[in-house]
């Protein structure tokens, strides 16, 4: 599933069509992703508008058109959005295509749990759904202080599985969690409430930098990371704990329905 670097690269997968007018918008009708609003509504809502600009929030990205129009796509497990030649034929699961006179922006999701929402605003800002989002991890507003509280109100919750709540870590998915909880040397099972107000601190400040280096990496390119994390000994079975001297066996198991990763050496 994509999370926050896997977001921010698809977002800009439509960076072509930006000051393109949109001639044509094919949808196709059937896809869940019209389960909330019609696809004949997106058709007449952003037919002739140009594309703005962009933004990602965590896992959710918006995309703006002229006269106040702003379409918000969520990926959920399978989707993607990619920028096609204006010969291409779309195909089954191509949900949603805008034709401009270059190419085609074409936002694609096999399995269908992706989302899309289309509002209309005519105060010139996007829409409140977007404003109410909690601050990104990387954001001025992931204070300590907000940050803290919010860990403090779930003591019972596994910190990995807190790590997913997009409530308070918004864009952080499964490797991400994983990638925090080996960077931090704790426990993925470890009961928020069991932490230290130094570990809470730590989390903080890993959280932000697991947030900016995937970013870094992934954001832009989608190059594969460096050995030194654990995302490439992570996603099957066998593979050894990458820091500097230890090597031990990584351990694998389902906390709270999301398989984790750990070492079973530095994370005891
Ligand atoms: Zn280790």
């Amino acid at each position: 599933m994509p999370e926050l670097a896997e977001v921010e690269y698809f977002r800009k997968r439509w960076d072509p069509g930006l000051g393109s007018r949109i001639d044509r918008v094919l949808t196709n009708p059937k896809a869940r992703i019209y389960r909330d609003i019609p696809a004949v509504a997106v058709q007449r809502g952003l037919g002739g508008r140009k594309l703005l600009g962009s933004a990602t929030h965590g896992k959710q990205m918006l995309f703006e058109f002229s006269d106040g129009a702003w379409l918000g796509l969520h990926l959920g497990m399978t989707g993607k959005l990619v920028f096609e030649t204006p010969v291409y034929e779309p195909v089954k699961s191509d949900h949603l295509v805008l034709e401009t006179a270059d190419g085609k922006l074409v936002f694609s999701d096999y399995r269908m749990f992706g989302k899309l929402t289309l509002d209309l605003t005519d105060h010139g800002g996007p829409p409140r759904w977007w404003c109410d989002l909690p601050p990104r991890t990387l954001d001025k507003g992931f204070t300590k202080k907000a940050h803290t509280t919010f860990v403090r109100r779930f003591p019972k919750t596994p910190l990995k599985t807190l790590l997913l709540d997009q409530r308070g870590f918004p864009g952080i998915g499964n490797w991400m969690a994983d990638e925090i909880c080996w960077r931090l040397q704790i426990p993925p099972a470890t009961r928020s409430g069991e932490l230290t107000d130094k570990q809470l601190d730590a989390v903080w400040k890993i959280t932000r930098q697991v947030s900016r280096d995937a970013l870094r990496v992934i954001g832009d390119d989608w190059n594969t990371p460096p050995n030194s994390w654990l995302f490439n000994h992570r996603w099957k079975d066998g593979g050894n704990c990458p820091r500097r001297g230890c090597g031990t066996g990584l351990e694998r198991a389902d906390l709270r329905g999301r398989t984790t990763c750990w070492c079973p050496q530095c994370q005891a």
